[in-house]
């Protein structure tokens, strides 16, 4: 008998799992079961399929069940499952098109759950579907075409809602974006994040910042009315609820799997589950190490739930991966301007101990005298004293923001400001000024350490 792997959720991690076990392995049965409508999506595309820049939504699917199959991976949606039982190796997994419940065997078994939203504690809240997976952008989408126009409340500044704001407005509606905190993009210093926050004004955004939202204003049928705020109530026929998520584990937790101290599933970095023998975890619901910070973090990130993902079939295939650490390295486009980042920002590098020092330069992004060049500002955090790069993040018009992953790079290989100026990085005029602004930031930072 081939042995089989199963695999909870079919998405990035969960995809990537199965397709790398099953490449590995020819003989191994595998089985992947995910609840939604469709496997190997982009949920990073759903801005822009609501924004009308994408208009199938079919092009945000890398490789749909059919193609699964056809490589090996039975893939099955609308099937959810229900129970894990380590001991008898059994899924519990009930067939939403009608085929009732099943209990499908596993040798090995890759939890690849991902994250859920979280909506605050407010009346109204339950009617606003989180747009995070393709049937939800497909739903949410149709209503606003539908509609055709009117006034739409984003809930949440950061990189999401802002994305959705912008999407909102590139269809013409009339967008308010609020947040509770007093910055947009939490995930930036306040002095970056202001670039980001006059980006998405210049496109017509109001952006409500210390606003607590208190009541979602639903008509008869459901469907919003207006958001009640601290700041009075704010008419809207659309609501985008984009104030965070956590990582979806109660499957994994009532199986018994350990969950640790971020909330997502504990494991090795090999993506083995602690004490749980053949069984793997990857993708938003699982902690991994911090390279800066020493410690777990759970970092939803499409980028380390391939990689996780890919480690998780290998490993479960008698491979020997490890996923060596995150650093934080994001990257958004906000209305006109690229917003990256890495390591940490002054505030985390404050609050996690280190005496570090910050420097922000403004440069361009081509040659002063060619045409195109924008503004971008770039923001380096480096240890006092040795020098050592611990975060860095870039504001700016187009091409700034790709420059972000030099700056990975470097923090990853604990590089020192000092030794990062003299890097050997192109130029040429259509590309950046003589001196790229990586090393331009670098020089002012250096001066400070
Ligand atoms: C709007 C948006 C924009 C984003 N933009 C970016 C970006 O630009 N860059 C980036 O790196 N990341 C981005 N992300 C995050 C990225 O999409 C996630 O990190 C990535 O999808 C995580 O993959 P995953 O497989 O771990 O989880 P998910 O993609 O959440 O997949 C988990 C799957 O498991 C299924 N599932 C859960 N429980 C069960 C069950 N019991 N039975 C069966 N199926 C189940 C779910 O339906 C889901 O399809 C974005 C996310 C969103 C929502």
């Amino acid at each position: 008998m081939p042995e089989r792997l199963a695999i909870v959720g079919g998405d990035a991690a969960g995809m990537s799992a199965a397709a790398t076990a099953r490449r590995r392995d020819p003989e191994l049965e595998v089985a992947a079961f995910e609840r939604g409508s469709f496997t190997s999506y982009s949920a990073c595309g759903i801005p822009y399929y609501v924004g009308d820049w994408i208009d199938d939504v079919d092009k945000l699917v890398a490789r749909s069940p059919a193609k699964h199959r056809e490589r090996g991976v039975d893939a099955r949606i609308h099937h959810e499952v229900l129970a894990i039982d380590l001991d008898a190796r059994t899924l519990t997994v009930r067939d939403a098109d009608g085929g009732g419940e099943s209990t499908e065997g596993f040798d090995q078994l890759v939890v690849a759950t991902g994250a859920r939203a979280v909506a605050p504690p407010i009346p109204g809240a339950e009617a606003i579907e989180p747009a995070r997976t393709l049937d939800a952008a497909l739903r949410f989408r149709t209503q606003v075409e539908e509609a055709g126009g009117g006034s739409a409340v984003v809930i949440g500044a950061g990189y999401i809602g802002l994305e959705m704001a912008e999407a909102l407005a590139h269809r013409g509606l009339d967008v308010t974006l609020l947040d509770q905190a007093p910055q947009v993009f939490g995930s930036l210093d306040p002095d970056m994040a202001a670039y980001v926050q006059e980006a998405a004004e210049n496109v017509g955004i109001r952006v409500l910042l210390d606003c607590t939202v208190e009541e979602i204003l639903l008509d008869g049928d459901s469907t919003p009315r207006a958001v009640r705020t601290s700041e009075g109530d704010l008419p809207a026929r659309h609501v985008v609820m984009a104030t965070g998520v956590r990582p979806d584990v109660e499957l994994a937790r009532a199986a018994g799997l350990e969950i640790g101290e971020t909330g997502a599933i504990a494991t090795d970095d090999d993506q083995r589950c602690r004490g749980a023998e053949g069984v793997f975890a990857a993708g938003d619901c699982v902690e991994c190490h911090h390279r800066l910070l020493d410690r777990p973090v759970n970092v939803q990130l499409g980028t380390h739930a391939n990689k996780q993902g890919r480690i998780a079939g290998a490993n479960a295939t008698g491979g020997d991966y490890r996923f060596p650490g995150v650093l934080g390295t994001a990257i958004s486009r906000i209305c006109s301007r690229e917003v990256a980042r890495t390591g940490l920002t002054q505030r985390e590098a404050a609050d996690a101990g280190f005496d570090a020092v910050a420097e922000t330069v403004q440069t361009d992004t081509r040659a002063r005298y060619f045409p195109g060049r924008g503004p971008m500002w770039v923001k380096l955090v480096a240890e006092r004293g040795s020098g050592r790069l611990l975060g860095a993040q870039i504001v700016g018009s187009e091409t700034a923001g790709k420059r972000i992953d030099t700056l990975a790079v470097a923090i990853w290989n604990g590089m020192d400001v000092e030794a990062l100026q003299w890097v050997d990085l192109s130029y040429a005029p259509p590309m950046s000024g003589v001196l790229d602004p990586v090393l331009v930031a670098a020089r002012a930072t250096a001066k400070l350490v």
